[in-house]
């Protein structure tokens, strides 16, 4: 392991997160917020990040999990450094891993086990009365259109639809066959929303007790999202399982009617996390789900911790715009946080 050190200043916090996902944007927030940053970059990722002057410190790694090695931790503690977990730490590195990490670490590390794992996502989902679309136990239940996932799947890749016991089970094979799952047991049934996929960011702030609405986007999926390029009598003719591999994010703003339940569904959730993972959810999430034609949320998913949707509003959103008189994208908010909390001494009130 390398360390490269550009312009090192006086000792204050130093922002660091994961050179991936949402980094630069959580990078230039805190440097517009007066702190030093530092970027965990893999090595051969380094002509991307060092174009960008607002990173001061970079720790070069092989692989990211390096960050739990002493000496990473040792270099990150000498920098005074709060970490920003994304969601490229939460695909590469274990939940244990992360649990191990002794450098301070922004917002609740404990809660990222229930976003991992399916079974108390659909307990903290069902307990914030979230509505999420029907489990469906065994293929022979398929009625109706349903999403078969895998499980613990990053970015909706390997997803198929199946609409009876036989389309499932043909989809099941190939994925088998590919070496992609091992038995049917790997995946898990949900029945399919038709409507509007749609990403809710928002940012619950434990110094000022107050839910944000920060954000809301839409991802370009490949190639569910490129499909309507392909008449239907094409689309008949070749055999196309479509993914949904996420490509990238457009930006969104809802019918301001849907407001008031918006901010209902995050301070449910944020009450929930609260009870069920002391100390609760504290800083970014998101809930994500489908609108249908009646403009009825149906939440299949939550993520406990800054989305890349957000890399959209670098220079705030419409609905930041609404809350604070300078540009405010997700990364500086959180910048912003540490700030206020460390001026009122309670610093130990957003770190895990
Ligand atoms: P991952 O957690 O792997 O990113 P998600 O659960 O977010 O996967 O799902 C990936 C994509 O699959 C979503 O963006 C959405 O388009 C689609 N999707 C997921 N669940 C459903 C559902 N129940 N009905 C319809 N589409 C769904």
């Amino acid at each position: 392991m390398y360390i490269v050190v550009k312009k090192s200043k006086k000792k204050r916090y130093s922002i660091a997160t994961l050179g991936s996902h949402c980094s630069l944007q959580i990078l230039k927030g805190a440097k517009d917020e007066g702190f030093n940053t530092l970027l965990i970059c893999e090595k051969r990722r380094l002509g991307l990040y060092k174009r960008f002057n607002f990173i001061d410190d970079m720790i070069l790694v092989d692989k990211f999990n390096e960050i739990s090695d002493e000496s990473c931790q040792q270099h990150l503690r000498k920098t005074n450094s709060i970490i920003i977990p994304h969601g490229t730490m939460i695909a590469y590195m274990s939940r244990e891993e992360i649990e191990k990490i002794t450098i301070p670490f922004f917002g609740n590390k404990w809660i990222i086990k229930w976003e991992a794992d399916r079974k108390l996502k659909q307990q903290l989902m069902n307990e914030a009365l979230l509505t999420t679309p029907r489990y469906v136990e065994s293929k022979d239940d398929i009625e109706r259109l349903c999403i078969v996932k895998l499980h613990g799947a990053a970015g909706g890749r390997g997803y198929f639809l199946a609409w009876n016991r036989q389309s499932f089970e043909e989809a099941a094979k190939k994925l088998m066959d590919q070496g992609v799952i091992t038995s049917e047991d790997d995946l898990y049934i949900q029945e399919y929303v038709n409507g509007v996929p749609t990403y809710l960011q928002f940012f619950y702030s434990s110094v000022t007790n107050v839910l944000e609405f920060m954000g809301v986007d839409r991802r370009y999926e490949s190639d569910v999202d490129g499909m309507g390029r392909i008449p239907a009598k094409q689309q008949l003719g070749i055999e196309m399982q479509p993914s949904y591999n996420v490509i990238g994010n457009i930006p969104l703003v809802l019918r301001e009617s849907l407001l008031e339940e918006v901010y209902a569904m995050g301070e449910r959730f944020v009450k929930t996390a609260r009870r069920l993972v002391p100390p609760g959810m504290t800083g970014p999430f998101c809930i994500e789900g489908i609108y249908d034609r009646e403009g009825k949320f149906t939440t299949f998913e939550f993520s406990a911790r800054i989305v890349a949707g957000t890399n959209l509003y670098l220079d705030g959103s419409p609905y930041s715009g609404l809350i604070f008189d300078k540009p405010m994208s997700m990364g500086r908010r959180i910048a912003h946080e540490i700030k206020m909390a460390s001026k009122q001494g309670r610093i130990n009130d957003i770190l895990t």
